[in-house]
């Protein structure tokens, strides 16, 4: 393959990781991340198969080496296997990893398969393994198809990472115990601080949780041994001497990780985000459905790449703020 010329912003950050989300839509309404009441994209706004393949493939050939499926709930779009197929021809021909995030309501349908696809490892959004507290969190009564989809996945052989955001009271004494339960199961496990992303029912400042506490707590009964382990991300890993386990910090909030940022988000009607923490966005879908999508392509990745922010700027300080960015983290892909 003729590598293009890389994707390099101005403050030279290298771009080798996609988040492409596949729909807006879920079939969970997270409180923290959407509205009760959501107003989903129409159908014909959204990318086609064939588009999305496109798009991914423009970024494979501009050094992109890992690609995350995200959303919305990406396994409620019905041609997903179709487009992992698709995408995995592309896996040891510039792309080094195919991989998704999930609410794993779905999983126990899909996990063979995609292990069969390539996929190895994937990231499981859980906040507690309460029936009562799911159905408060998420609006929705589904908890155990999500553990029968953890089950599933671990019998296909996929690798699991639980992504668990820290949420004041409501959660925020189960931390532990999810911690144990992901270590015991061999599954390490990732704290993401909320961040104040599209309007909610509640006030942020009622669920901000910042994750300098949860782990000053957690000092006082386990022992956090700092280790030397990256995975390219924003997260900041400790093994846990008691579980044996590896336990990831995302703190948007609390700890600023954009100097290392390698990502660009793309929706699934093609507008790419250069930051999850700004609204700059470019139309890729516009230049796809265009004369000369290839050539359109590269020129809008070019400007996307000198117009990428240096960092976000998150705050949860006053109650009755407007968030951040008005866009939902599920518009984007978390
Ligand atoms: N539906 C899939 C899932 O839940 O894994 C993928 C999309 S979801 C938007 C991706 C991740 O974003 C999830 O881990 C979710 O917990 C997280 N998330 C959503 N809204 C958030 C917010 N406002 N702050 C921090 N994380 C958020
Ligand atoms: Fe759906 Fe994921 Fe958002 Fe929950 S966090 S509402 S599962 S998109």
């Amino acid at each position: 393959m003729m590598l293009k010329k890389p994707l390099i912003d101005s403050f030279n950050r290298t771009i080798s990781y996609l988040r492409l989300s596949v729909t807006d839509r879920c079939d969970l309404r997270c409180t923290y991340c959407m509205s009760e009441k959501m107003t989903f994209l129409p159908k014909r706004d959204v990318l086609s198969l064939e588009e999305l393949d496109q798009l991914a493939t423009a970024f494979i050939d501009r050094g992109v080496k890992k690609i995350r499926i995200s959303g919305g709930e990406p396994l409620v779009r019905r041609d997903l296997m179709s487009l992992l197929r698709r995408l995995s021809g592309r896996l040891g021909n510039g792309l080094e990893e195919l991989t998704l995030t999930t609410n794993a309501t779905q999983l126990s349908k899909y996990a063979k398969e995609l292990a069969e696809i390539g996929v190895k490892r994937i990231n499981i959004s859980l906040d507690t393994l309460n029936d009562q507290t799911f159905e408060m969190l998420t609006r929705r009564r589904k908890l155990s198809d999500v553990l029968k989809g953890v089950d599933a996945a671990q019998e296909a052989g996929l690798k699991l990472k639980i992504n668990t955001v820290a949420l004041k009271e409501t959660n925020e004494d189960e931390i532990p115990s999810l911690i144990s339960w992901a270590h015991g199961r061999g599954m390490d496990l990732t704290l993401i601080e909320v961040m104040p992303l599209g309007e909610v029912e509640e006030d942020r400042v009622d669920q901000y949780l910042p994750l300098t506490a949860v782990r000053d707590s957690l000092e006082q009964d386990w022992t956090l041994e700092p280790i030397d382990y990256q995975t390219g991300g924003p997260a900041r890993y400790v093994r846990i001497s008691e579980t044996g386990g590896i336990l990831g910090f995302i703190s948007p909030l609390t700890n600023n990780f954009c100097t290392g940022c390698n990502r660009v988000r793309v929706t699934c009607t093609g507008q790419i985000y250069m930051c999850l923490g700004h609204s700059d966005q470019l139309d890729l879908r516009a230049a796809l459905r265009g004369p000369e999508p290839a050539s359109a392509l590269d020129e809008l990745l070019d400007t996307a790449m000198l117009n990428k922010p240096e960092r976000h700027h998150f705050n949860i300080s006053s109650r009755g703020a407007a968030p951040s960015v008005s866009r939902h983290m599920s518009v984007t892909g978390g």
